[in-house]
């Protein structure tokens, strides 16, 4: 009896691993065809300035609007198109995209600041510093309102190369931020070495942060760090006015999180700002 169970456990697993192969193989031919088709769409979250009490910034998250299976997040499909190499492809799309948009809100006078996900693969393309040089002249984007957000596991692949390109994209004055800051193996050494503007803090950390004697800690810790080596700061995941308040209370800069609002289409972002904060958000003409 306990054989033939074993043996029916087996066979589940199998048949489920094998579905979700071809689950990913079909994701990943559909993935040649998304960017031509325009099935990409950029979602923009806003970024709540804890100091200013207005919007600063947002942060680009892509949708696939697939033709069977509806919206996917990037959590369906990113490691994929990393694995494949297409997440190069999708990778200059997200940038243009975002870059294009940076320029109308420049045109419009706001205020706001884009970051934009970069993946490994992308970073170490070889020609990341060559896209964004012709971005910002293209869109004729002030250099610093470009954040390009990348995580520690990332940056640690290749030190060497790392730092050099985190030298050449901080001289050309776009932002560096290390995202889901906590979470990769960070060394204090390379936070020293690598010309980095912003850390955004985990979704982890802020979480429990009102019920968690340690993660409070972990948060001031971080926050007292980035003050000393004069980082700015982004707390993700912000879901409560009591997470908000410690934050606030703690010198954090940034917040970011569905207590604002989760990442929204461009008509209801930009819908969004209008309704939330248009007048204050004006640069001096
Ligand atoms: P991330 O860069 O850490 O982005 C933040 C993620 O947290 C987003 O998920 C966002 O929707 C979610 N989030 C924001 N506020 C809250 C909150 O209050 N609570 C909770 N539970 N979640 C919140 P999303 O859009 O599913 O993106 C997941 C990850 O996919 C991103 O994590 C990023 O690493 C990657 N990603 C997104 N867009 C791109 C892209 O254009 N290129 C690349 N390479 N990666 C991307
Ligand atoms: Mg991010
Ligand atoms: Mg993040
Ligand atoms: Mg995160």
């Amino acid at each position: 009896h306990a054989k033939k169970k074993q043996g029916t456990a087996i066979q589940i697993f199998n048949s489920t691993l094998l579905s979700a192969f071809k689950d990913d193989a079909q994701i990943e031919r559909d993935l040649h065809t998304a960017i031509r088709g325009r099935q990409f769409e950029l979602y923009y979250q806003p970024l709540w300035d804890l100091q200013q009490n207005r919007y600063t910034g947002a942060e680009a998250l892509i949708r696939w609007h697939h033709p069977k299976k509806g919206v996917l997040f990037p959590g369906a499909f990113i490691d994929i198109a990393e694995q494949s190499g297409m997440i190069n492809a999708i990778g200059a799309w997200v940038l243009e995209a975002a870059c294009r948009q940076l320029n109308l809100w420049q045109h419009h006078n706001l205020d706001m600041s884009m970051h934009v996900n970069v993946s490994a693969r992308q970073f170490f393309s070889g020609n990341l510093y060559e896209q964004v040089w012709q971005l910002l002249s293209r869109y004729r984007l002030r250099p610093k309102s470009l954040i390009l957000e990348i995580t520690e596991t990332e940056l640690m692949e290749d030190i060497r190369y790392a730092t050099n390109l985190c030298q050449e994209l901080a001289e050309l004055g776009v932002g560096l931020a290390i995202d889901d800051f906590g979470t990769g193996y960070s060394s204090m050494r390379y936070l020293k070495q690598f010309p980095i503007s912003k850390l955004k803090i985990d979704r982890s950390f802020i979480s429990d942060l009102t019920v968690s004697h340690e993660s409070r800690e972990i948060v001031s810790a971080i926050i007292a760090m980035a003050r000393a080596l004069n980082l700015s700061l982004t707390a993700e995941g912000v879901e409560t006015t009591d997470q908000e308040t410690f934050l606030a209370k703690s010198l954090c800069d940034q917040a970011q999180g569905f207590l604002y609002s989760p990442a929204l289409r461009e008509a209801e972002f930009s819908q969004f700002l209008y309704e939330n904060q248009v007048p204050a958000n004006r640069l001096p003409v």
